[in-house]
């Protein structure tokens, strides 16, 4: 199952497209040589040949995996104004009722679809820590270790950021009864973060970093706490936060404190290149420029923000001033990058009615989506991914060449024709860590982790 050496014909490189290319793999699963034009065609000694054009697995890097197990319930009329809020008491009733083997089984579950969708990676923005009465378990990392698990069963690449989730609105006003399993002060949830790093400690698969759940739910006190704290335990650890998902919560910002959400958190908190900021759909143009500027990653779920109509994010000036940014699948209506990043140009589309809006340097619409995708999802998750070079994680997806949308293309205008056509799933074969997962679109753990999916979703919905 592990590789050591693998010939592509064709495989995207940091720097473009290249013919015969040999990787070599280290025996920790990152990639340690890459050499194209390797003489004579030939895959050389101990190489495996792979069966179509290789390109570099994708990021997700907004995901709560628990979510997995509702897609799909919440789409009947149920109020005259069904919203995101609506929504939420929804998810909450299931929220009430799930049990740490439900979650790590839901969990496995998504890993292994994320996988087969061409995902090598998953940022998990994990805030369900204690029991349903709200009491913290034996190990107050219980639950974030049973995402590492499922993690580890599907062989999917993890950075673990656990929520820190202390108020129900803006000001320090108190939690819900449905939010109760969310609760952490700082001092609780930095004990999870050392508790989830001792955890994984050595494991190159696995990242730990914080998340602040929103500026609703913490104050300017317990953030800059847990900042402090988290600092101490990692200085480089991935921080990220929702932001300006919703308009309500940007008239609830700005009734708080005078200023709407990104422009509070860029000026009150040094926001830099460790930090992804998930939505941002509301923003001023300032604030578009300004979040561009800083480093930061935008987290852009367009499928979810699509279903809970939240909005559209302002694409153009964003990428006029070249700001980075990802992918995530978040609530999980969607399992697929491509349909990430199709839905992400087409909401551009429909807005500005024009064609090809999310451009870049070269002509390609779609190859610049899914290179800005690769790029933006590595920094949010704080691992070395999304490029095939040396140092990186070997994580790689095998594209089907006989794939209707793919015959007869190479090069970028190939990954125009993955990301806009068809609905054919183009991942043949798929390596994380120099270690394949999947092989021929089938998962290696499938069967097993549907039985412990099935077994969860008719429980929860008995
Ligand atoms: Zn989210």
């Amino acid at each position: 199952m592990i590789f050591h050496r693998l010939f592509a014909e064709q495989a995207l490189l940091p720097d473009g497209w290249a013919r015969n290319v040999l990787f070599e793999v280290d025996a920790d699963g990152f990639v340690s040589a890459v050499t194209a034009d390797s003489p004579g065609q030939s895959p050389g000694e101990g190489a495996e040949r792979v069966a179509g054009p290789v390109v570099p697995g994708m990021a997700n890097l907004h995901s709560h995996a628990f979510q997995r197990v509702m897609a799909g319930l919440a789409e009947q009329a149920a109020h005259p104004d069904d919203s995101f809020w609506t929504w939420r008491e929804l998810m909450y009733r299931f929220v009430g009722r799930l049990d740490p083997p439900q979650i790590e089984a839901i969990a496995t579950q998504l890993y292994v679809e994320l996988l087969k969708a061409g995902y090598t990676a998953v940022g998990e923005f994990h805030y369900l820590h204690h029991a349903p009465d709200g009491a913290a378990y034996a190990d107050r990392a219980e639950t974030g270790k049973r995402l590492l698990a499922a993690a580890r069963t599907a062989g999917l690449g993890i950075t673990l950021l656990p929520v820190l989730y202390g108020y129900g609105g803006f000001g320090g006003q108190p939690l819900g009864e449905g939010q109760r399993r969310f609760r952490n002060d700082p001092e609780g949830i930095l004990e999870i973060v050392a508790r989830l790093q001792a955890a994984a400690s050595g494991d190159p698969q696995v990242r730990i970093g914080l998340a602040p759940h929103s500026l609703r739910a913490v104050t300017p006190g317990s953030l800059s706490e847990a900042l402090e704290g988290v600092n101490a335990l990692d200085p480089a650890a991935p921080l990220h936060i929702h932001v300006a998902e919703q308009t309500k919560e940007v008239e609830e910002c700005l009734a708080w404190c005078g200023r709407r959400p990104v422009a509070w958190l860029l000026g009150e908190v040094a926001v830099d290149s460790r930090w992804c900021l998930v939505h941002a759909t509301h923003m001023e143009s300032s604030e578009t420029g300004a979040l561009a500027r800083s480093g930061a990653v935008a987290g852009l779920c367009p499928t979810t923000e699509a279903n809970l109509g939240d909005g559209l994010f302002d694409g153009p000036r964003f990428w006029t001033a070249g700001g980075a940014w990802g992918i995530g699948s978040d609530s999980h209506v969607s399992q697929s990058p491509i349909e990430e990043l199709r839905l992400l140009e087409y909401g551009q589309r429909l807005r500005d009615r024009r064609r090809n809006v999310l451009r870049g340097t070269a002509p390609g619409v779609g190859a610049e989506l899914f290179r800005g995708a690769l790029a933006g999802g590595a920094q949010a998750l704080g691992r070395p991914l999304g490029r095939l070079a040396p140092g990186s994680r070997a994580d790689l997806l095998v594209l089907d060449p006989e794939t209707p949308a793919l015959i007869g293309l190479e090069g970028d205008p190939l990954l125009d024709a993955l990301v806009f056509a068809g609905n054919v799933n183009p991942v043949r074969d798929v390596a994380v860590g120099g270690r394949w997962v999947v092989r021929q679109g089938r998962h290696t753990a499938e069967a097993q982790a549907l039985r412990g999916f099935a077994e969860a979703r008719r429980a929860l919905l008995a």
